[in-house]
């Protein structure tokens, strides 16, 4: 059974699909098969991983309101073990259109058990908001992530997400955890980024990743190439945080691949 990683933090521009596609094609790389889904109607991770949204008509929120099959609509990246379920701009409406069914937070979680089963890691980019659908996302999940941008007001927000987190563990999905709060954008020569990991790291301890993501050109270069990092610049900084991360997320899980 797949373990169900979403990426979350209401907060838009903190990494959340940097962290969704890289992550992911770093797991693939380790050889573990991996899931992508796009949950944000922006379909930066669909267009990031060489996908136009434009010729994109099934989303992972057409399997939730129209009972579509997830199966049909699942495609192959570039890279070996990575799959995508890419998004497209009409989920847009999703969340209007899901307020009168039944169980509406838990279809996401139905959606996905289809396929659970095939892979190791299913990674969901949510988008930079709590509404439904990220409710849907976190309601499916095992654990959540949370990037964290090592800028001013990195913390801002993070009360209302930690509490939609409670929510959530109370009232739908009581084995959500949290994998941990992911520092991104890390610039050594700040001070001011220097301050936000001590930050963090004193309030958060036990939840923070050892892995810092560092701010990395080729990180932003990538999705226009249509890449992740770890095919655009294999041994680049960037590259190389992503795969520590994903080793990291498999030995904290006990999966990690014995050489
Ligand atoms: P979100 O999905 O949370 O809105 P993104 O992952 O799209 O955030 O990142 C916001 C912007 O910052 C994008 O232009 C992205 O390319 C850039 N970015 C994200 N992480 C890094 C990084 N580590 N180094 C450099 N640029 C980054
Ligand atoms: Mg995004």
């Amino acid at each position: 059974m797949g373990k169900v990683i979403a990426i979350a933090n209401q907060k838009g521009g903190v990494g959340k699909t940097t962290t969704a596609m890289n992550l992911a094609a770093s797991l693939a790389v380790l050889e573990y098969k991996t899931l992508v889904i796009d949950a944000d109607p922006q379909a930066n991770t669909t267009s990031g991983l060489g996908y136009d949204p434009k010729s994109i008509d099934t989303s992972i929120y057409e399997c939730m309101v129209n009972e579509n099959d997830i199966e049909e609509i699942i495609i192959s990246t570039e890279i070996d073990n990575l799959d995508l379920v890419p998004s497209h701009i009409d989920l847009v409406g999703a969340e209007v259109e899901m307020v009168n069914l039944e169980n509406r937070e838990e279809k996401m979680r139905e959606v996905i058990s289809e396929v659970r089963e095939r892979y190791d890691f299913i990674i969901i980019d949510c988008s930079p908001s709590l509404g439904l659908i990220t409710i849907n996302a976190l309601t499916a999940s095992n654990s959540v992530i949370i990037p964290v941008q090592c800028e001013y007001f990195a913390l801002e927000g993070l009360g209302k997400l930690l509490n939609t987190i409670k929510i959530i563990q109370t009232r739908l999905n009581q084995d959500l955890e949290i994998e941990g709060i992911l520092l991104t954008m890390y610039d050594v020569r700040l001070r001011l980024s220097n301050q936000v990991v001590d930050e963090v790291r004193m309030h958060f301890k036990n939840m923070t990743f050892e892995t810092i993501i560092p701010r990395n050109v080729k990180l932003s270069e990538s999705p226009s190439f249509g890449m992740p990092v770890v095919a655009f610049d294999a041994t680049g900084k960037g590259a190389v945080a992503y795969l520590n991360l994903a080793n990291e997320i498999a030995t904290k899980n006990g999966m990690a691949k014995v050489n």
